[in-house]
Protein backbone atom coordinates (compact mmCIF):
# COMPACT_ATOMS: atom_id res chain seq x y z
CA UNK A 1 0.00 0.00 0.00
CA UNK A 2 1.04 3.49 -0.66
CA UNK A 3 0.13 6.29 0.86
CA UNK A 4 -2.32 7.57 -2.38
CA UNK A 5 -4.28 4.84 -3.87
CA UNK A 6 -2.91 3.27 -6.90
CA UNK A 7 -5.59 1.79 -9.72
CA UNK A 8 -4.57 -0.49 -12.40
CA UNK A 9 -6.70 -0.01 -15.59
CA UNK A 10 -6.10 -3.66 -17.47
CA UNK A 11 -7.38 -3.44 -20.96
CA UNK A 12 -8.74 -6.90 -22.52
CA UNK A 13 -11.54 -5.92 -24.51
CA UNK A 14 -9.91 -5.88 -28.15
CA UNK A 15 -11.03 -8.32 -30.47
CA UNK A 16 -8.00 -9.86 -31.46
CA UNK A 17 -8.99 -9.63 -35.30
CA UNK A 18 -4.90 -9.58 -36.31
CA UNK A 19 -4.35 -12.65 -34.12
CA UNK A 20 -6.77 -14.63 -36.69
CA UNK A 21 -7.67 -16.90 -33.84
CA UNK A 22 -10.71 -18.51 -32.85
CA UNK A 23 -10.04 -17.75 -29.21
CA UNK A 24 -9.77 -14.42 -27.73
CA UNK A 25 -6.50 -13.61 -27.74
CA UNK A 26 -6.64 -12.50 -23.97
CA UNK A 27 -7.69 -16.00 -22.96
CA UNK A 28 -4.90 -17.63 -25.38
CA UNK A 29 -3.18 -20.21 -23.28
CA UNK A 30 0.60 -19.21 -23.26
CA UNK A 31 3.03 -21.58 -21.55
CA UNK A 32 0.27 -22.98 -20.00
CA UNK A 33 -2.02 -19.54 -18.80
CA UNK A 34 -4.14 -17.21 -20.46
CA UNK A 35 -2.62 -14.05 -22.02
CA UNK A 36 -4.35 -12.17 -19.54
CA UNK A 37 -3.23 -14.07 -16.40
CA UNK A 38 0.16 -12.30 -16.53
CA UNK A 39 -0.34 -8.74 -16.52
CA UNK A 40 -2.91 -9.89 -13.27
CA UNK A 41 -0.55 -11.90 -11.62
CA UNK A 42 2.14 -8.63 -11.87
CA UNK A 43 -0.86 -6.90 -10.28
CA UNK A 44 -1.74 -9.24 -7.90
CA UNK A 45 1.78 -9.50 -6.59
CA UNK A 46 2.74 -6.04 -6.85
CA UNK A 47 3.88 -3.61 -3.41
CA UNK A 48 2.70 -0.75 -5.29
CA UNK A 49 -0.96 -0.92 -6.85
CA UNK A 50 -3.93 -1.23 -4.73
CA UNK A 51 -6.68 -2.38 -6.77
CA UNK A 52 -8.03 -3.45 -10.37
CA UNK A 53 -10.24 -2.46 -12.71
CA UNK A 54 -10.02 -5.54 -15.80
CA UNK A 55 -12.10 -4.26 -18.88
CA UNK A 56 -13.64 -6.88 -21.14
CA UNK A 57 -15.65 -7.47 -23.91
CA UNK A 58 -19.43 -7.25 -22.69
CA UNK A 59 -20.32 -11.34 -23.62
CA UNK A 60 -17.00 -11.68 -22.16
CA UNK A 61 -16.97 -10.47 -17.97
CA UNK A 62 -18.86 -13.76 -16.97
CA UNK A 63 -15.89 -15.93 -18.51
CA UNK A 64 -13.56 -13.02 -17.21
CA UNK A 65 -14.85 -13.11 -13.84
CA UNK A 66 -15.28 -17.39 -13.58
CA UNK A 67 -12.42 -18.54 -15.62
CA UNK A 68 -10.18 -16.30 -14.55
CA UNK A 69 -10.77 -14.33 -11.43
CA UNK A 70 -11.82 -16.59 -9.24
CA UNK A 71 -10.61 -19.58 -10.87
CA UNK A 72 -6.77 -18.42 -10.75
CA UNK A 73 -7.95 -16.54 -6.87
CA UNK A 74 -7.31 -13.06 -8.42
CA UNK A 75 -8.19 -10.69 -5.11
CA UNK A 76 -7.07 -7.22 -6.31
CA UNK A 77 -9.17 -7.33 -9.72
CA UNK A 78 -13.13 -6.87 -7.87
CA UNK A 79 -14.27 -4.92 -11.01
CA UNK A 80 -14.98 -5.96 -14.08
CA UNK A 81 -16.18 -3.13 -17.05
CA UNK A 82 -17.54 -3.75 -20.41
CA UNK A 83 -15.11 -2.37 -23.12
CA UNK A 84 -15.83 -0.02 -25.70
CA UNK A 85 -15.98 -0.14 -29.82
CA UNK A 86 -12.52 1.67 -29.42
CA UNK A 87 -9.49 0.91 -26.92
CA UNK A 88 -9.72 4.60 -25.69
CA UNK A 89 -13.57 4.39 -25.08
CA UNK A 90 -12.65 0.83 -23.14
CA UNK A 91 -10.38 2.97 -21.08
CA UNK A 92 -12.85 5.78 -20.56
CA UNK A 93 -15.25 2.86 -19.48
CA UNK A 94 -12.80 1.42 -16.28
CA UNK A 95 -11.88 5.43 -15.34
CA UNK A 96 -16.11 6.05 -14.47
CA UNK A 97 -16.26 2.94 -12.69
CA UNK A 98 -12.80 4.19 -10.84
CA UNK A 99 -14.39 7.76 -10.53
CA UNK A 100 -17.67 6.41 -9.43
CA UNK A 101 -16.08 3.40 -7.00
CA UNK A 102 -12.90 3.98 -5.89
CA UNK A 103 -11.86 7.68 -6.05
CA UNK A 104 -13.37 10.09 -4.30
CA UNK A 105 -13.43 13.41 -5.52
CA UNK A 106 -10.72 15.60 -3.80
CA UNK A 107 -8.88 12.57 -3.28
CA UNK A 108 -5.55 11.77 -4.32
CA UNK A 109 -4.75 8.82 -6.56
CA UNK A 110 -2.82 6.96 -9.35
CA UNK A 111 -4.56 5.34 -12.36
CA UNK A 112 -1.68 2.85 -14.13
CA UNK A 113 -3.56 2.21 -17.97
CA UNK A 114 -1.83 -1.21 -18.90
CA UNK A 115 -3.01 -3.48 -21.89
CA UNK A 116 -3.69 -6.91 -20.95
CA UNK A 117 -1.76 -8.17 -24.09
CA UNK A 118 1.85 -6.93 -22.32
CA UNK A 119 2.66 -9.83 -20.02
CA UNK A 120 5.59 -8.98 -19.11
CA UNK A 121 4.51 -6.21 -16.58
CA UNK A 122 7.24 -6.25 -13.71
CA UNK A 123 7.39 -4.54 -10.65
CA UNK A 124 10.15 -2.89 -11.79
CA UNK A 125 8.17 -1.01 -14.35
CA UNK A 126 5.83 0.17 -12.06
CA UNK A 127 8.16 1.33 -9.54
CA UNK A 128 9.80 3.33 -12.16
CA UNK A 129 6.61 4.49 -13.46
CA UNK A 130 5.12 5.26 -10.13
CA UNK A 131 8.32 7.76 -8.73
CA UNK A 132 7.96 9.21 -11.98
CA UNK A 133 4.11 9.95 -11.87
CA UNK A 134 4.87 10.99 -8.20
CA UNK A 135 7.21 13.78 -9.75
CA UNK A 136 5.61 14.44 -13.22
CA UNK A 137 2.00 13.90 -12.85
CA UNK A 138 2.06 12.07 -16.21
CA UNK A 139 4.38 9.51 -17.94
CA UNK A 140 4.36 6.18 -19.91
CA UNK A 141 6.93 3.10 -20.35
CA UNK A 142 8.64 3.39 -23.53
CA UNK A 143 12.66 2.31 -25.19
CA UNK A 144 13.99 4.12 -27.39
CA UNK A 145 14.06 3.17 -30.90
CA UNK A 146 16.70 0.67 -31.94
CA UNK A 147 15.41 0.83 -36.11
CA UNK A 148 16.21 3.82 -38.54
CA UNK A 149 12.45 5.06 -38.83
CA UNK A 150 11.09 6.93 -41.76
CA UNK A 151 7.82 8.72 -42.21
CA UNK A 152 6.55 7.89 -45.71
CA UNK A 153 4.36 9.78 -48.06
CA UNK A 154 1.10 8.72 -49.41
CA UNK A 155 2.41 6.88 -52.15
CA UNK A 156 4.57 4.80 -50.05
CA UNK A 157 8.33 6.77 -50.72
CA UNK A 158 10.14 7.70 -47.77
CA UNK A 159 9.14 11.56 -46.98
CA UNK A 160 11.51 11.83 -43.87
CA UNK A 161 13.98 10.48 -41.65
CA UNK A 162 13.32 12.16 -37.84
CA UNK A 163 16.52 11.80 -35.55
CA UNK A 164 16.71 8.75 -34.17
CA UNK A 165 18.21 9.81 -30.86
CA UNK A 166 14.26 11.49 -30.01
CA UNK A 167 12.47 8.63 -30.94
CA UNK A 168 10.70 6.42 -28.07
CA UNK A 169 8.25 3.74 -28.87
CA UNK A 170 5.56 3.70 -26.73
CA UNK A 171 4.21 1.01 -24.11
CA UNK A 172 2.12 0.58 -21.03
CA UNK A 173 1.62 1.12 -18.31
CA UNK A 174 0.75 4.68 -18.88
CA UNK A 175 0.14 6.18 -15.63
CA UNK A 176 -1.58 9.58 -14.82
CA UNK A 177 -2.83 11.70 -11.35
CA UNK A 178 -6.85 10.65 -11.36
CA UNK A 179 -8.08 13.69 -11.38
CA UNK A 180 -5.56 14.53 -14.50
CA UNK A 181 -6.89 11.94 -16.52
CA UNK A 182 -10.54 11.45 -15.07
CA UNK A 183 -10.52 15.11 -17.24
CA UNK A 184 -8.75 14.43 -20.20
CA UNK A 185 -10.89 11.35 -21.06
CA UNK A 186 -14.35 13.53 -19.95
CA UNK A 187 -13.24 16.08 -22.43
CA UNK A 188 -12.48 13.83 -25.05
CA UNK A 189 -15.85 12.12 -24.88
CA UNK A 190 -16.89 16.04 -25.29
CA UNK A 191 -14.84 16.40 -28.20
CA UNK A 192 -14.88 13.04 -29.81
CA UNK A 193 -17.25 14.02 -32.77
CA UNK A 194 -14.57 16.91 -33.83
CA UNK A 195 -11.63 14.77 -33.90
CA UNK A 196 -13.09 12.59 -35.92
CA UNK A 197 -14.16 15.11 -38.47
CA UNK A 198 -10.44 16.20 -38.34
CA UNK A 199 -8.78 13.14 -38.87
CA UNK A 200 -6.92 13.13 -35.42
CA UNK A 201 -6.59 9.41 -33.91
CA UNK A 202 -6.32 8.45 -29.99
CA UNK A 203 -3.94 5.85 -29.98
CA UNK A 204 -2.87 6.19 -26.33
CA UNK A 205 -3.45 7.92 -23.11
CA UNK A 206 -1.03 10.04 -23.25
CA UNK A 207 -2.07 11.05 -26.11
CA UNK A 208 -5.36 12.16 -24.65
CA UNK A 209 -3.47 14.18 -22.15
CA UNK A 210 -1.12 15.90 -24.40
CA UNK A 211 -4.67 16.92 -26.33
CA UNK A 212 -6.59 17.79 -23.29
CA UNK A 213 -4.36 18.98 -20.51
CA UNK A 214 -0.98 20.87 -20.43
CA UNK A 215 0.97 18.77 -18.46
CA UNK A 216 4.49 17.14 -20.22
CA UNK A 217 3.94 13.09 -20.08
CA UNK A 218 7.44 11.91 -19.12
CA UNK A 219 8.96 9.25 -21.06
CA UNK A 220 10.27 6.81 -18.67
CA UNK A 221 12.09 3.29 -19.23
CA UNK A 222 10.10 0.82 -19.83
CA UNK A 223 11.72 -3.07 -21.50
CA UNK A 224 12.46 -3.98 -24.37
CA UNK A 225 10.58 -7.51 -23.89
CA UNK A 226 7.53 -5.52 -22.55
CA UNK A 227 5.77 -6.38 -26.10
CA UNK A 228 2.24 -6.68 -26.67
CA UNK A 229 1.28 -10.06 -28.50
CA UNK A 230 -0.56 -8.59 -31.16
CA UNK A 231 -0.23 -10.44 -34.02
CA UNK A 232 0.67 -14.94 -34.71
CA UNK A 233 4.39 -14.01 -35.22
CA UNK A 234 4.44 -12.45 -31.49
CA UNK A 235 3.36 -16.11 -29.97
CA UNK A 236 6.35 -17.87 -30.19
CA UNK A 237 8.17 -14.89 -28.97
CA UNK A 238 6.35 -14.52 -25.75
CA UNK A 239 6.68 -18.17 -25.26
CA UNK A 240 10.32 -17.76 -25.32
CA UNK A 241 10.57 -14.67 -23.17
CA UNK A 242 7.86 -16.50 -20.53
CA UNK A 243 10.09 -19.54 -20.38
CA UNK A 244 13.27 -17.69 -19.91
CA UNK A 245 11.58 -15.90 -16.77
CA UNK A 246 9.28 -18.31 -15.32
CA UNK A 247 9.28 -18.48 -11.78
CA UNK A 248 10.27 -14.96 -11.66
CA UNK A 249 6.34 -14.28 -11.59
CA UNK A 250 5.07 -17.31 -10.74
O1 LIG B 1 -5.74 -2.84 -30.37
P1 LIG B 1 -4.53 -2.61 -29.52
O2 LIG B 1 -3.43 -3.58 -29.81
O3 LIG B 1 -4.05 -1.20 -29.44
O4 LIG B 1 -5.03 -3.00 -28.05
C1 LIG B 1 -4.24 -2.77 -26.92
C2 LIG B 1 -4.99 -3.27 -25.71
O5 LIG B 1 -6.24 -2.59 -25.59
C3 LIG B 1 -5.30 -4.77 -25.74
O6 LIG B 1 -4.99 -5.32 -24.46
C4 LIG B 1 -6.77 -4.82 -26.05
O7 LIG B 1 -7.45 -5.92 -25.47
C5 LIG B 1 -7.28 -3.52 -25.45
N1 LIG B 1 -8.48 -2.99 -26.15
C6 LIG B 1 -9.65 -2.81 -25.42
N2 LIG B 1 -10.78 -2.33 -26.07
C7 LIG B 1 -10.76 -2.05 -27.38
C8 LIG B 1 -9.55 -2.23 -28.13
C9 LIG B 1 -8.42 -2.69 -27.48
O8 LIG B 1 -9.68 -3.07 -24.21
N3 LIG B 1 -11.87 -1.62 -27.98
Amino acid sequence: MTGKRCTAVLLAAGSGSRMKSSVPKQFMMLNGKPLIWYALQAVEQSGIIDDCILVAGEEDISYMRRNIVEKYGFRKAGIIVAGGKERCFSVANALKAAADQLHRPGQEGYIFIHDGARPFLTEEILGRTYEAVRKYHACVAAVPVKDTIKVADENGFAAATPDRNLLWSIQTPQVFDAKLIFGAYGKLTEAWESLQEKGIAVTDDAGVAELFTDTKVKLVMGAYENIKVTTPEDIPIAESLLRNRSGKIE
